[in-house]
This record gives C-alpha cells, sequence and structure tokens, in this order.
C-alpha cells in the first residue's frame, strides 16, 4: 500500500473543501471497498478524510412524509429501520441481499453508491483497462465478459454497476443531496447520479471533484408490494447476475429497475409503462438497444425471467429476496 496523511473532518463543509484543495485526497466512509483497492494500489489517495464524526448518520420524516437517510447510514442500520422494512421493502430486500452481515455493518449509504466496479481486469493490475489506467484499452471487450453489460456500455468500458441499495434506490426514485467544496448544497436525482461510461469510464458520476454526499431521500411512501430478487452464481456473498428490484400495484402497474446489466441501474418509463403487459413487454422495452457479448447474451433471457418471476411473486402478494 502506498503511504498516505489521514485527517477527520469537522463539518461536511470543511470535508468537502479539504478533499477539493488537496492533491490526490478522498473521503474514506466505512473503507470496506476504498481500503481493499488501496491494497491492491488500483487507488493510491495521497490523503484521506474520514467524515465519520460528521453526524451524517441519522435517517429523519421529511416535511412531505418521505424519509432522508445520512450518508453515514450504514446498511444494517438502513435495511433494519421500521419504517423502511414498512414503507420501503424492496430496498430492505436490496441490501440484505448484498455482501455480509460484517460488511453491511460498516458499509455505508454513501460508501455503497460510489462502490467500484467488479470487472475482473479492473482489478488484474497486469492487465489493460481504461477505467484503471484513462487510454490503455479494454480487456474485457473480446476477453471474459460473462459478469459485464449488456447497456448502456460503450466500446471503451463494458463494466456494471455492482451494488444492490442503488437499483433499489432507483426503483424508488431516490435523490441524492451533496454539499460542494464552495459549501452550496445540490440535489441529484438517482437517475442522473450515475454515468453511463462513454470515453471516460473513470468517471463515474457527476459529482464534482470533492463533492461531499450528505444524505438520500427517498419520496412519499409508494404503497404496492416491494420486491427484489437478486440472480446470482452461488446462494449468498456474490454480486448479481442480474437483479430486479420493483414496486408493484395491485391493479399491475408499478416501476421497476435492473442492476448488474448496465453502468447503473437501469430502469425506463417505456418499460415501467409496459408492466400491466407482462415480463416479455416490459423487459423488451427495457433493453432495447441492448448490445450483449457472446458471453453474456444470456443475461436478455435472464432479465425477462427474473422479471416474470417478480411479477408472479406480486401476484401472489409475496415480497420475495
Ligand atoms: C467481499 C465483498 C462482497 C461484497 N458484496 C456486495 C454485494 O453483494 N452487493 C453490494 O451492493 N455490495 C457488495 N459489496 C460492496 C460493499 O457494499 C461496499 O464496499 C460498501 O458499500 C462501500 O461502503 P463504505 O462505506 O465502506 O465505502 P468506502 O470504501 O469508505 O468508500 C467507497 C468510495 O466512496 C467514497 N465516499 C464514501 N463516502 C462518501 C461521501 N459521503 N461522499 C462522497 N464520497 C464518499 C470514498 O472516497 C470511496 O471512493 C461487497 C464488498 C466486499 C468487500
Ligand atoms: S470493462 Fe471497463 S473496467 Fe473492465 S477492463 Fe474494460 S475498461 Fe476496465
Amino acid at each position: 500500500m502506498k503511504s498516505f496523511t489521514y485527517a477527520r473532518a469537522s463539518s461536511p463543509a470543511a470535508a468537502a473543501a479539504e478533499v477539493a484543495h488537496t492533491p490526490g485526497a478522498k473521503f474514506l466512509a466505512g473503507g470496506t471497498n476504498l481500503l481493499d483497492l488501496m491494497k491492491l494500489e488500483i487507488e493510491t489517495p495521497a490523503h484521506l478524510v474520514d467524515v465519520q464524526d460528521l453526524q451524517l448518520d441519522r435517517i429523519e420524516r421529511t416535511a412531505d412524509g418521505g424519509l432522508r437517510i445520512g450518508a453515514l447510514v450504514t446498511n444494517t442500520a438502513l435495511a433494519s429501520d421500521a419504517r423502511v422494512r414498512r414503507d420501503y421493502g424492496v430496498l430492505t430486500r436490496a441490501i440484505v441481499a448484498g455482501a455480509s452481515g460484517q460488511l453491511r455493518n460498516k458499509a455505508t449509504t454513501a460508501g455503497n453508491l460510489l462502490q467500484r466496479t467488479r470487472c475482473p481486469y479492473f482489478y488484474d493490475t497486469n492487465m489493460p483497462c481504461n477505467k484503471r489506467k484513462p487510454g490503455s484499452g479494454c480487456s474485457a471487450i473480446g476477453g471474459y465478459s460473462r459478469q459485464l453489460g449488456i447497456i448502456g456500455t460503450s466500446d471503451a468500458c463494458i463494466a456494471t454497476h455492482p451494488g444492490d441499495m442503488a437499483v433499489a434506490m432507483r426503483a424508488l426514485d431516490a435523490v441524492v443531496e451533496t454539499v460542494t467544496p464552495q459549501g452550496t448544497t445540490r440535489s441529484v436525482p438517482i437517475a442522473d447520479f450515475h454515468r453511463l461510461w462513454g470515453d471516460t469510464p473513470h468517471i463515474e458520476t457527476n459529482l464534482q471533484p470533492g463533492e461531499l454526499i450528505t444524505a438520500v431521500t427517498l419520496p412519499r411512501p409508494l404503497g404496492g408490494t416491494h420486491i427484489y430478487h437478486k440472480v446470482r452464481d452461488r446462494a449468498s456473498y456474490a454480486f448479481a447476475l442480474v437483479s430486479v428490484a420493483a414496486v408493484i400495484q395491485k391493479d399491475g402497474t408499478g416501476q421497476f429497475a435492473v442492476g448488474a446489466i448496465a453502468p447503473k441501474p437501469w430502469r425506463s418509463s417505456a418499460a415501467d409503462q409496459a408492466l400491466p403487459q407482462g415480463a416479455k413487454a416490459a423487459a423488451d422495452r427495457l433493453l432495447a438497444g441492448a448490445r450483449p457479448t457472446e458471453d453474456n447474451r444470456f443475461k436478455v433471457a435472464l432479465v425477462q425471467r427474473t422479471l416474470a418471476a417478480v411479477l408472479a411473486d406480486a401476484q401472489n402478494g409475496r415480497n420475495a429476496a
């Protein structure tokens, strides 16, 4: 691991200013992703600004009846909150489908949104990777791409966002709140938070350098049946091959997002509108323009089948995980 300096921030604005104005600085939250990447020297920050003291660990009601989740709320605390379990069950189910109990005790809301891809070549420093080293090439294109993206990818990178929590937040229309290094606040709909890779796959979100996530807000409860289905190679402790987060109403209408197929949780209003016509119609709309590889073409059918299972569970009133 490369050497680095360390400081604890005293306020969100001070943390943002310190990261923006110190070359090579990064925020440290739970450390479950960043420290792994530092040990492999994939991330080499010169300075870490620890945000643990910023009191961003509360879950509060918003004035319009939604919920405001502090950036430092752990995955365990969020998944087990009584309001989340009752009104946003899809979020609880997505979180507990991810990682392990120990990791979820440390992992934070903001850190989870910002976890880096699990493309195997990103972790192999002997191989070219445009995301790890801009301009070096992409080993996954023409290489082993079974776990990688089928839509929203580019000729520079076909990796996916690997997380579970963000898929549920996309289905719920969450909004990410931030403070900029200038001390102003911003609200970014989660739909616009993660970027498509384009020619710059190393830039993964629309955050400015030094911008700190302070919270994620959820709108008023939507009712309906909340379902998260995660398909993976083994029953636990594995990243998704495909996941579906859905909120389905009694009349068959609803909203859903799909994970592990794109640089961001993938959702479309056309696909949502097609839900009453069934899984095939909705999946066809969602995946219009998909560009799978030979290795991961199976994901097209898997999205449709996973969505079909979700809709069957909704019809039977089952809140499946
Ligand atoms: C073995 C293993 C299995 C896993 N399995 C899954 C899984 O199945 N599903 C899943 O979803 N996840 C999984 N994870 C990933 C895990 O969920 C993430 O590592 C975790 O959520 C990251 O949160 P953190 O607080 O530890 O972030 P950190 O590692 O501290 O930070 C991650 C990134 O976010 C930045 N950051 C942190 N806080 C802020 C902030 N407030 N504002 C701006 N930037 C910030 C940091 O600078 C860093 O770049 C797994 C991880 C491991 C190690
Ligand atoms: S898919 Fe992206 S992360 Fe994977 S090797 Fe190619 S550029 Fe790197």
